[in-house]
């Protein structure tokens, strides 16, 4: 199955079917077929114990700093009246030039029925920027609620693995109905529903205006993903993430896999926000020696860090065919 169509089901919440043997380059056949019975559980365990980063990896600190960096900079040009970054992640100005979030300017137009000038100019802005920087890139790399929730979900862990907790999961298909349901809300309340209930938008403006009682909201969410269901929200509702998934469509800037040195043992579909995504690296999975990660993927990091193979890697499109 090619990128695009593989991306936009993994995007809709459908299971992205193995390929069949007929489908898999010969080259891919025989690195499966070489790999048979050559891997004892010894040789795997030396392997991830040699890779183990007991403080995160290199990925996970650049993208925690970034983050903070992004969402600071609103914080610091509000505070000291710097005009550099003025706004919030949902609308904002960067040196003058206007920036409007994709799902917040979609819930405009939709709520409002307008398109102002600097809505659009604003609008085509990020969509430029966030094809450029990789579509959910935004979710990882720039969404405050991202960083939280990555923090629950160390505890939600370390409560499962005490037993203590379990992991409820749901069909992926309700984020989709979720979006449309955001879409419609708008278009016939008139009002831009979803912003009020998004703990990004929430998360950002408190960090620059001040705390409200709206934080009680993204506590509930918190809550609800270390005791019920891990990563919920950004895994079952987020319209935001599925906006900037079907920017990343067009991405240059993608997760790539490369079969040879895999061996199959699911560590990257462990860290991963969507595991789905990563069902080529089983093995049998994939169709082509090479192949890139669906554009759900987050561009997090966290599988590249965690490979003990180096089987996973950044790469932007045609840049290496340049360099
Ligand atoms: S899915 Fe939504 S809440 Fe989650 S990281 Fe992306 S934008 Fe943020
Ligand atoms: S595939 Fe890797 S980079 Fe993409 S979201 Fe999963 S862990 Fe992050």
């Amino acid at each position: 199955m090619g990128y695009i169509s593989k991306s936009f089901k993994h995007l809709f919440g459908y299971r992205v079917a193995r390929p069949g043997k007929e489908e898999q380059s010969e080259e891919l056949r025989a690195i499966y077929e070489a790999k048979k019975g050559t891997l004892s559980k010894s040789d795997l365990e030396k392997v991830h114990i040699e890779h183990k980063q007991p403080y995160g990896g290199k990925w996970l600190k650049r993208r925690w700093l970034t983050l903070i960096a992004v969402n600071l900079l609103f914080v610091v040009s509000f505070y000291f009246d710097i005009q550099l970054l003025e706004g919030a992640l949902t609308a904002s100005r960067f040196v003058g030039f206007h920036m409007a979030d994709l799902n917040s300017a979609l819930q405009v137009i939709l709520a409002y029925k307008v398109m102002v000038l600097n809505l659009f100019i604003g609008t085509v802005t990020v969509f430029l920027l966030w094809v450029l920087l990789g579509g959910r890139t935004f979710c990882s790399w720039a969404c405050p609620y991202h960083l939280l929730a990555e923090w629950a979900e160390y505890l939600h862990l370390w409560l499962a693995k005490r037993k203590i907790v379990s992991d409820h999961s749901f069909n992926r298909k309700v984020r989709t109905v979720f979006y449309l349901l955001f879409v419609v809300l708008a278009l016939v309340t008139g009002y831009t529903v979803f912003e009020t209930l998004s703990p990004t938008g929430i998360l950002s403006r408190a960090l620059i205006y001040g705390p409200g009682l709206a934080l009680l909201w993204v506590l509930a969410l918190l809550a609800f993903e270390v005791f019920y269901s891990r990563r919920a929200w950004c895994r079952y509702v987020c319209p935001i993430g599925m906006t900037y998934g079907v920017v990343g469509v067009i991405s240059p800037l993608r997760v790539t896999y490369n079969a040879e040195a895999c061996h199959h043992e699911g560590d990257c579909r462990k860290v991963c926000l969507v595991p789905h995504v990563l069902d080529l690296t089983i093995r049998g999975g994939a169709s082509q020696v090479h192949e890139d990660v669906g554009a759900d993927c987050t561009r997090c990091g966290l599988c590249v860090d965690v490979c003990p193979t180096d089987s996973l890697k950044y790469e932007f499109k045609g840049l290496s065919k340049l360099v």
